[in-house]
């Protein structure tokens, strides 16, 4: 589903990304962790084509780009369209309802039918437990719940693919578990998913694979119960035992 080959990314003269591969099959769950400033959220933005690498390629399901050439407006287009990407910040728009977050994109972008897009937002908004909260404002929504209703944006775009920054990291911690569980089910039904966050338990529980990534490259990866018992590398222990 995603083939990631040689990718690079520098801001001016800062190297953040040095040649990053990686593959994840379809409905295979990613989790990538590392230490603040290793390049994770540029690669998720790479990934995205919010970011357009310096070099190297990305495929994600039937487009594939190769950055080492000049690639089009609608390339990008394309590959932002397989994607889904949730933010740490929820970024829901502040003067619309739920139900018109989550329609906006479906209408706007992909010009579906309103009578159609609500129909489908009115079915996701109740699949991340929001039935009830259909005509709420953000500011009257909860961190977990505005957190929520960005996922159930991100999946009316029917992507092949729903990346996670950071989903849990703002919000207050009686507030994580809910987001958690939304994510959990949503892997549990087989979306292929790369996820980056801070939450071990979720990593150990839900993730297929971790990544371990450092001054952006990737230092090792593993099934989570080899990965967090007997890493391999000395920097991957360093890290581990500082979460502790
Ligand atoms: P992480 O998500 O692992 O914390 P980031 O991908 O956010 O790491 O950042 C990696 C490095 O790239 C950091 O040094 C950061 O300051 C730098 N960086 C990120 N985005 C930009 C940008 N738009 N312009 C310049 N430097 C950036």
């Amino acid at each position: 589903m995603i083939t990631i080959s040689n990718l690079h990314k520098q801001f001016h003269q800062l190297q953040v990304l040095k040649g990053i591969s990686l593959s994840v099959d379809k409905g295979k769950v990613v989790v990538i962790i590392g230490p603040s400033g290793s390049g994770k959220t540029t690669l998720l933005r790479c990934l995205n084509a919010l970011e357009i690498p310096s070099e190297g390629s990305v495929q994600i399901g039937s487009v594939q780009l190769d950055f080492s050439k000049k690639v089009s407006k609608q390339d990008i287009q394309r590959l932002r369209k397989q994607t889904g990407m949730v933010f740490q910040s929820y970024n829901l728009f502040p003067h619309m309802t739920a139900l018109q977050n989550v329609m906006e994109g479906p209408v706007t972008v992909k010009g579906e039918k309103p009578e159609r897009a609500k129909e489908k937002a009115v079915k996701l908004l109740t699949k991340v437990g929001l039935a009830d909260k259909l005509d709420h404002y953000p500011a009257q929504l909860s961190g977990g719940q505005q957190q929520r209703v960005g996922i159930a944006r991100a999946l009316a775009m029917d992507p092949q693919v729903m990346l996670f920054d950071e989903p849990t990291s703002a919000l207050d911690p009686e507030l994580v578990g809910e987001v958690l569980k939304v994510m959990k089910e949503l892997a549990v039904e087989g979306m292929t998913m790369i996820v980056v966050t801070h939450e071990m338990g979720f990593a150990r529980e839900v993730a297929d694979e971790i990544i371990f990534m450092d001054q952006g490259v990737i230092v090792e990866r593993g099934a989570p119960e080899q990965f967090f018992t007997r890493p391999a590398e000395e920097r991957t222990r360093q890290f581990l035992q500082h979460l502790k």
